[in-house]
């Protein structure tokens, strides 16, 4: 069969990157979190104190863009990590401090420009799944099956709160909804690759669905699509 590319992209916190990887292991193919390669540059923006407040001193991170090196690599459990400069920093990239800081750093043109690139490398020789906000629009426009995720900003609020709950990073309720719709606003209103709908993409609103039912209508709708191909 064909390996083809599948672009997954939506808002924050609707579960893309679940309903990703366990898309890719079903169907064999590799899984890239794109969102992680941006909190990545995050953190190392935090790192550096290139942050003060909400300002970037963007000079700095640019000059320094050639020298950070994201890349995954898979645990002992076969699920992908995100490595900066060869550290593992997938627990660290996940918390509050980068969570309310990467949108800032996803709308720098320089940084979306190489890691654009990157990404696109990554997908060169298909059978890839990836996920995050732009991918069906400037990543790969030509994927053959893209798929537009949304659900309720209390929704994703909730699911963003048991997640980190259950990894023991509390955090308030309050806090984190302030952040999915801050984070939604600076995604669809930012100048370079705003978050929008793929004209050709399908839309898959989640808020009422069980991840068995979501499973069900990807897996429908990648069957369909390879055998029409
Ligand atoms: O997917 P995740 O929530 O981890 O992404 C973190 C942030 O990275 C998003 O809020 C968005 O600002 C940015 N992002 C992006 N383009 C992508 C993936 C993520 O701008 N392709």
């Amino acid at each position: 069969m064909k390996r083809i590319i599948i672009a997954i992209d939506g808002f924050s916190s609707c579960g893309k990157s679940t309903m990703a990887k366990d898309l890719a292991r079903e169907i064999g193919y590799i899984y890239i979190d794109s969102g992680a390669m941006y909190r990545a540059v995050t953190l190392y923006s935090l790192r550096h104190h290139y942050f003060n407040g909400n300002e970037i001193d963007a000079d700095k991170l640019q000059q320094d863009m050639p020298a950070i090196q994201i890349s995954f690599k898979l645990n002992a459990q076969q699920r992908p990590e995100t490595y900066l400069n060869s550290e593992n920093v997938e627990n660290e990239i996940r918390g509050m401090e980068v969570s309310s800081r990467v949108s800032l750093i996803a709308a720098l043109p320089f940084v979306r420009e190489a890691l654009v690139r990157l990404q696109q490398e990554m997908g060169k020789e298909k059978g890839i799944v990836m996920d995050g906000r732009d991918i069906g629009t400037t990543v790969f426009p030509d994927a053959e099956m893209k798929v537009f995720v949304t659900a309720s900003a209390e929704i994703r609020a909730q699911r963003r709160f048991d997640e980190l709950k259950a990894k023991g990073q509390p955090a308030s309720f309050e806090e984190i909804l302030q952040n999915v719709k801050e984070r939604d606003y600076i995604d669809q209103n930012r100048e370079v690759s705003p978050l929008r709908k793929a004209d050709d993409a399908l839309l898959l609103d989640n808020s009422n669905l069980t991840i068995a039912e979501q499973k069900e209508w990807l897996m429908t709708q990648f069957k369909r699509i390879t055998e029409e191909k």
